[in-house]
């Protein structure tokens, strides 16, 4: 088969692969979309992972079931499935205490494009094949179906680490795709205030039709003195952070309340601490905590979410501004992430 792969940091292209085989608890598929993350960025041009040789990219897609192990019960070949990027083994010992995600190490649930070969490929194979697929509802879109592997579940993750409550004012920092998915998240948890930090018009106008109520920019001064002046001095009651680096906690921390709750998802690429402000802190009695984690991945979730679109509570089609048809467009799609181009919220490859 053919792949889409990083030969090492910095440099990609299509090479030759066997098809993986398949074990009895697991899952062959062929991609009926993929779409392209920033962590593929990340991953091929940062080397944010390390070095990786003839690895094939991409851990977002939706897919047909062609082969299932011995063992699998609830799938068949010809199923169209849905796949988080984040496919846990949900025998270990980690999946039992809760945290799925760091099945076999800290964050050894991230497989796709990490530990083994990704989705840019014409098969790849998905293990725990009853615990990580989900049928993809009738009449959905294969593009918008990849948007439910890592964005969807990812920045609702931050709402869960953030802990929204009703009528709760929600910061959410970073309005990418990912971000989008806080704020959309924020709103169906039943926010009253959803304050979103972003810049790119193509992102505000996205984030309003997810319930961004007000909105603030870097460039315009510090983003907590912005929160306080909105607040009238008061602060907000969350924060999600789906964008920045690890200077962004600092800002984050003086715009909470105490007692608030601070949820990141954002990947820290670089940089060896985080500044916490002490005397925002509280002089480290402030009650105001601040979590990060990885989402869960696996079968429920998906299904769950996915209702949430069946249902017609969430939309993911303004996701999706670039839609190509196609392996021959994956590259460009990939080199756009890059790039970033002003109208760009999501490159998806649908493959016909
Ligand atoms: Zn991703």
């Amino acid at each position: 088969m053919k792949g889409y792969a990083m030969l090492k940091i910095g440099e990609s292209g299509w090479i030759e692969k066997d098809t993986p085989a398949c074990g009895p608890l697991d899952a062959i598929v062929k991609p009926l979309a993929v779409a392209i993350c920033t962590s593929d960025v990340h991953t091929l041009w940062e080397g944010a992972i390390g070095d990786r040789h003839n690895m094939i990219l991409g851990h977002e897609a939706s897919a047909e079931v062609v082969e299932v192990g011995s063992e699998v019960k609830d799938f068949k070949p010809g199923d169209r499935v849905l796949i988080p990027a984040i496919t846990p083994d949900w025998n270990s010992l980690e999946a039992q205490a809760g945290y799925s995600m760091h099945s076999g190490g800290m964050l050894a649930g991230w497989k796709f494009s990490n530990f083994k070969d990704g989705v840019f490929s014409e098969y790849f194979h998905v293990n725990d094949a009853d615990g990580n697929l989900a049928l993809m509802p009738e009449g959905m879109d294969p593009a918008d179906a990849c948007i439910l592997s890592d964005m969807v579940p990812t920045g609702f993750h931050a709402v869960e680490l953030a802990d929204v409550q009703l009528g709760d004012t929600v910061l959410v920092i970073g309005i990418g795709p990912v971000g989008l998915m806080s704020v959309a998240g924020a709103a169906l948890r039943g926010a009253s205030r959803i304050i979103a930090v972003g810049t790119r018009p193509v992102c505000i106008e996205a984030a309003k039709g997810y319930g961004a109520t007000d909105f603030i920019s870097y460039k315009d001064g510090p983003i907590d003195e912005q929160v306080m002046e909105l607040t009238g001095g008061k602060g907000v009651d969350r924060v999600c952070i789906a964008g920045g680096t690890v200077e962004t906690f600092e800002p984050a921390v003086k715009a909470l309340k105490p007692g608030g709750k601070i949820g990141n998802v954002n990947y820290l690429g670089s940089g060896d601490y985080i500044n916490i402000p002490r005397v925002e802190w509280g002089v480290g009695m402030g009650h105001k905590d601040i979590r990060g984690g990885l989402m869960p991945g696996g079968r429920l979730r998906m299904e769950k979410l996915s209702s949430l679109v069946t249902a017609g509570r969430l939309d993911l089609h303004p996701e999706c501004t670039h839609v190509f048809h196609g392996w021959d467009h994956l590259e460009e799609a990939l080199f756009l992430m890059r790039d970033k181009p002003a109208d760009l919220i999501k490159p998806v490859v649908v493959i016909d």
